[in-house]
């Protein structure tokens, strides 16, 4: 029957649904690959689209629904983003429905009388919904026009929001046999993007994939001097308050950090709101629409603030502690500048975050293979915070977009950070590490070192790495073994209460030894610089007080470094 009314001679054409956006939405055209989406499904092909946040993938599904005939039904992963959209088709006069566990058993019945009489364009279900029999049974009574994953990402363990109820998703192809489906998401590099082919069986579907690029987005981290809360909040205080009146989102790593930033920016006179999953859904809602309806409000959140939030004129982010992926970063920073235009995204981050991280995932239950792939994900984002490659270019090239280009407008395009190649005494740290049987902390490896060691034991001084780094600067080894965690070259057991540092992976290691991996690391101005002259020239102070060894490797990397400045580079992951 589907395939009839396809090959129909009034089977809706491109046009129709380009009639159907103005006249139902008010835009007078498709945007970016929107078009080429609903075209494969108006064809009645399946279709995988990874189409920006923002980018509008709702009506990619909305409008063929609308036009072929038959119910679509619309897999939604949170009610509050189902209510949100049938709220919105409703306004718009569209024939939507929703069923969760929220539906009383009148209107309930009521939206089946109306799937019956073929009344009804778009139904959302969530997955678990989907579960119940009885209702794949009174499904299949009707005819349907296509079926809509979104979200899609969360069928994925490789994705940054897995859901396992997702995850049964893939009998629907069994289901609905002939049913085109679409599977839509903003963010999801090759391999997630293989795994929701997979998991949802898409075989032959069509795979749709925008650029990520956000050109109004300004990207930039500040590296956290030190683990002190205080200094962090002050931070994002003084960020907000620079900001004053915006509209913007402060992302925290946990509940009361939530809390007590959002307590801290409302004593600083912003409106500020906390937002978690430690308040039940109704006070959820009630903050979320506040923060919707307000200019000028700052809703300070964790993860559980995002999927779906649409409020145009978020005009920045600000993460208080970093993501967990790369995906999961560029889903954050991607509530900023919807409307398209300028928003900014900052990011705080330091070394203590990075075992914080490791620690949260350590704590989680998942396979081992799984949480190997999710600390691979949090090192490939410090790897970036704490890199020199232009930020977009970086998270692009991770997507999958070989040939982005530098955006020019991030802090690492703007202010290129002076860097220096630090190989060699990477393999002297990773040297000391291996030397001292990965049995000390960070202090004692400094001091290892740097020959600093207080009543040295002969086993030590008879090792051949002690004092192998005295003639470079403490400050400047701090940096190289902070930035060396930031690759994941050394890691900190997050268990510990005072975590010895161990080698990281070897292969990496390996390499880094055999010369076959360059070692950057940033030089910090703040901590090299006296504090008068930081503040007057960061730069040059810090240069002037760079060893002499650092500095002539320093100035040679900068020299290729400007020759090569407009060629593009190799993210180092
Ligand atoms: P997402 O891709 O993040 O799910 P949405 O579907 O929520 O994005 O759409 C975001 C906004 O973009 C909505 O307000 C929507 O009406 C708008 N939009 C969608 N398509 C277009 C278009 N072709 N032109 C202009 N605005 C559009
Ligand atoms: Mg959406
Ligand atoms: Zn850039």
């Amino acid at each position: 029957m589907l395939a009839d009314s396809v090959s129909a001679p009034t089977a809706p054409t491109l046009a129709d649904a380009r009639a159907t956006l103005e006249r139902v939405w008010g835009h007078t055209d498709f945007r970016g690959l929107q078009s080429e989406v609903v075209g494969e499904i108006l064809a009645g092909r399946d279709v995988l689209a990874v189409l920006p946040t923002g980018g509008g993938k709702s009506v990619c599904y909305q409008i063929p629904a609308m036009l072929r005939p038959g119910l679509g039904l619309v897999v939604s992963p949170l009610i509050a983003l189902m209510t949100d959209q049938v709220e919105a088709l409703k306004q718009q006069g569209v024939s939507a429905a929703r069923l969760d566990s929220g539906v009383s058993m009148d209107d309930r019945s009521a939206i089946w009388r109306a799937a019956r009489a073929g009344e009804l364009d778009l139904l959302y279900v969530s997955p678990e919904g989907l579960a119940q029999p009885h209702l794949i049974d009174r499904l299949h009574d009707l005819p349907l026009s296509l079926i809509a994953i979104d979200e899609a990402h969360c069928v994925s363990q490789w994705g940054h929001d897995f859901r396992p109820d997702y995850r049964t998703l893939g009998r629907l192809a069994e289901l609905f046999p002939g049913v085109p489906r679409i599977a839509v998401t903003a963010t999801a590099d090759a391999r997630t993007r293989e795994d929701i082919v997979r998991s949802l069986r898409l075989d032959g579907a069509r795979v749709i994939v925008d650029s990520f690029a956000r050109p109004n987005l300004q990207l930039s981290a500040i590296r956290k001097e030190n683990a002190s809360r205080a200094r962090t909040d002050a931070a994002v205080i003084d960020l907000v308050r620079q900001r004053r009146g915006k509209s913007g989102v402060v992302y925290c790593g946990s509940r009361d950090g939530c809390e007590r930033v959002a307590q801290a920016l409302r004593d600083a006179g912003t409106n500020a709101i906390a937002y978690h999953a430690g308040m039940d859904a109704r006070e959820r809602d009630k903050r979320l629409e506040r923060f919707l309806a307000e200019d000028g409000t700052v809703m300070v959140a964790t993860i559980a603030f995002g999927m779906g939030v649409d409020k145009a004129d978020v005009r920045f982010v600000i993460h208080a502690d970093p993501p967990g992926s790369l995906e999961a970063y560029w889903q954050e920073i991607g509530r900023g500048g919807r409307d398209g235009e300028p928003a900014e995204g900052i990011t705080l981050y330091g070394p203590s975050d990075i075992a914080w991280t490791l620690k949260r995932l350590d704590g989680r239950p998942m396979a081992e293979e799984v949480k190997a792939v999710q600390v691979r994900k949090a090192r490939q984002l410090f790897a970036m915070l704490d890199g020199a490659i232009c930020r977009p270019q970086a998270v692009r090239r991770y997507f999958g977009e070989a040939d982005a280009q530098p955006c020019g407008v991030c802090d690492l395009c703007q202010d290129p950070p002076a860097m220096f190649d630090a190989t060699v005494l990477a393999q002297k740290a990773l040297a000391a590490v291996q030397r001292l049987g990965e049995r000390f902390g960070k202090t004692r490896v400094l001091d290892h070192l740097t020959g600093r060691t207080r009543d040295v034991q002969p086993w030590e001084a008879g090792l051949s790495t002690w004092g192998i780094g005295k003639d470079t600067a403490l400050h400047t080894w701090r940096d190289v073994i902070d930035h060396l965690m930031f690759e994941g070259l050394l890691v900190e057991d997050p268990n510990d209460n005072k975590p010895l540092v161990r080698l990281g992976d070897p292969e990496a290691v390996r390499a880094v030894y055999r010369n076959e991996r360059v070692i950057e690391v940033r030089l910090t101005p703040a901590r090299v610089a006296a504090p008068r002259e930081r503040v007057r020239n960061g730069r040059n102070a810090a240069l002037e007080n760079m060893d002499a060894d650092v500095r002539a490797r320093f100035e040679t990397l900068r020299n290729w470094r400007r020759e090569r400045a407009a060629e593009q580079r190799v993210p180092p992951y």
